[in-house]
């Protein structure tokens, strides 16, 4: 890793929902969060990992003989033997089934604008462009600077998705090349910001204030999970908070889904939130307005 070389988990072309038109979104790995509800597993992680489908095996050996590790047997919970596996995907080339296949490979800036080139016509008449996600992106920001470079060098729109959970210098390098932020604010409360996702809010919520002082719009994205972020109060801190922002972001409230929860079976890990219930439409009806009484604009979500 490094400039040269960037660990993407996923290239998702037609996103419709990773800023306007129709987009590319790069998905990096590695983050310095552990959100309780997070929807990408596989992203967490700052290194390649496999994943396993058991509905998907045909039990014909070939994994246990590609592996240099002997880190897969069938007597194990999972198949993997996660303390010994080391990443090298040979189990997932290996396998004709995809029940096993590997998170994150690295790729060279050329290699990923040849890929978000392909769908160029459509940003053009969607309005669209190229989203890096993650993960965190801006933690390998080197890399995300050169390819952010390389999409303006094009005419290409540009947006970072970003939980701010960075050192400052990690945004400023990406600020050139940025044509929106989508910033995610969870909890206003440090202490249970601190409990759901592992790190406190101070360094994030910073981070806005110095964004909102450049002219680079941004979309601050609530994610809306119940006990996490939906309580009423912080909510209004929130809406409180961008209020006061020099200049006043737009918000899109996200409601909580589970679509994740497969994934964490297949790194042989539990899911947090496996019994935690979606918000109403009525409750998020409620929360649009709460940023709605503030003067703040709200994109669906
Ligand atoms: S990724 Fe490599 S080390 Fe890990 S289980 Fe597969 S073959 Fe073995
Ligand atoms: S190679 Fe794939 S299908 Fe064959 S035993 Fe291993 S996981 Fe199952």
């Amino acid at each position: 890793m490094g400039p040269d070389h960037g660990l993407i988990f996923d290239i998702q072309r037609f996103s419709t929902h990773d800023g306007p038109g129709i987009r590319t979104t790069v998905f990096f790995k590695g983050c310095p969060l552990r959100c309780l509800w997070c929807h990408n597993p596989e992203s967490q992680s700052i290194h390649p990992e496999i994943m396993f489908a058991p509905d998907k095996c045909i039990g014909c050996g070939r994994c246990f003989k590609a592996c240099p590790e002997g880190a897969i047997r069938p007597d194990v919970p999972g198949r993997i033997m996660r303390e010994k596996c080391t990443g090298c995907g040979r189990c997932a080339e290996a396998c004709v089934s995809g029940a096993l296949s590997l998170a994150g490979r690295f790729y060279t800036i050329d290699e990923v604008v040849r890929e978000v080139e392909k769908d160029s016509v459509f940003y053009k008449t969607s309005g669209g462009g190229v989203t890096v996600s993650g993960g965190e992106p801006l933690v390998q920001y080197e890399f995300v600077t050169g390819l952010l470079k390389a999409c303006k060098d094009r005419g290409f729109h540009t947006a970072v998705d970003t939980c701010g959970y960075v050192p400052w210098k990690n945004i400023e390098a990406v600020l050139p090349y940025t044509d929106l932020f989508l910033y995610d604010i969870k909890q206003m409360d440090p202490d249970l910001h601190r409990k759901i996702t592992g790190v406190g809010n101070e360094l994030i919520l910073e981070n806005l204030v110095k964004i909102s002082r450049t002219d680079i719009p941004v979309l601050v994205r609530v994610p809306v999970i119940p006990e996490c972020t939906d309580q009423q109060a912080n909510i209004e801190a929130i809406a409180e908070f961008l209020s006061k922002l020099e200049h006043k972001p737009a918000v899109e409230p996200l409601k909580y889904h589970r679509l994740g929860g497969i994934k964490y079976k297949k790194l042989g890990r539990t899911y947090a939130c496996e019994e935690t219930l979606p918000p109403g439409n009525d409750r998020m009806e409620a929360i649009r307005a709460v940023f709605e009484r503030r003067g703040i604009e709200v994109v669906s979500g």
